[in-house]
């Protein structure tokens, strides 16, 4: 795995909690998550938002934040977030020594969904593009996804769904329930006029996207800024 070594003092890359913040201003749908920074505060977070909790590391210096031991998900109590606080600013310590670390993400553990990502990268020749393909293996193996320019009519956001070969997923198989796909559309166009509005975001990711029968939430999110709007 490679890593940056110089810390980023500029900030292009905003925290999950800084990301989502932009992103629940904007009307999107998102597991709010907020800063501690002690092992005291995370669980005294945790306690006020309702066990169990995920923990993730806060860093304008970590973009997985996975791959460096940087999420605990399940935490029951208050032992085991004090606990997860501590293993998780050793492992970064270790495994970046430089990185900059506001604290700790603090939020509640969403009910599990049919996983989709949705994303935004500016093309040389388009601008803004988004993105749309289901999670795990459907994007990272199979690189089933779908891309339109910004901004989007409403059709457009359909049809990018239904583009995908995984689109059978969404509608619900051997006894699964469908996926609200309104929901998903909804939250697309959200996210185009969001981009749209905003041209100092370079590059922006919702992944996971949880989507539910009712409803869908992001459970992460990056946001990138342009370097000259920092
Ligand atoms: P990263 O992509 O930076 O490694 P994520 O925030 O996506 O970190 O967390 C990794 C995985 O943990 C997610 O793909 C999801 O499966 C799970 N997860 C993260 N946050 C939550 C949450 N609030 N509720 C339930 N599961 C979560
Ligand atoms: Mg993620």
């Amino acid at each position: 795995m490679s890593m940056k070594v110089a810390p980023n003092t500029k900030r292009t890359l905003l925290t999950e909690v800084e990301s989502k913040q932009l992103l629940e201003k904007a009307g999107i749908n998102i597991v709010k998550a907020r800063l501690a920074s002690s092992a005291k505060e995370a669980v005294e977070l945790s306690k006020q938002m309702g066990f169990p909790v995920v923990l993730k590391i806060a860093s304008p210096d970590i973009v997985h934040k996975s791959d460096v031991g940087g999420v605990k998900v399940g935490l029951q109590n208050a032992t085991q977030v004090k606990s997860a606080y501590r293993e998780m600013m050793a492992s970064i310590k270790e495994k970046f020594p430089k990185a900059i670390v506001d604290g700790v993400s603090v939020q509640t553990m969403a009910k599990s969904g049919v996983e989709v990502i949705m994303g935004m990268t500016k093309d040389a020749q388009f601008g803004p593009v988004l993105m749309f393909g289901l999670g795990g293996i459907f994007v990272e193996i199979l690189k089933d996804v779908s891309f339109r320019i910004v901004p989007l009519a409403k059709r457009d956001a359909a049809e990018m769904i239904r583009d995908i070969k995984g689109y059978p997923v969404l509608e619900g198989y051997r006894g699964q329930a469908p996926s609200d796909v309104a929901a998903l559309e909804d939250m697309i166009m959200k996210l185009s006029e969001f981009v749209d509005k905003n041209p100092q975001i370079k590059e922006l990711d919702l992944n996971p996207v949880f989507a539910y029968p009712d409803g869908a939430v992001a459970v992460d999110a990056r946001v990138v800024l342009e370097d000259d709007a920092v």
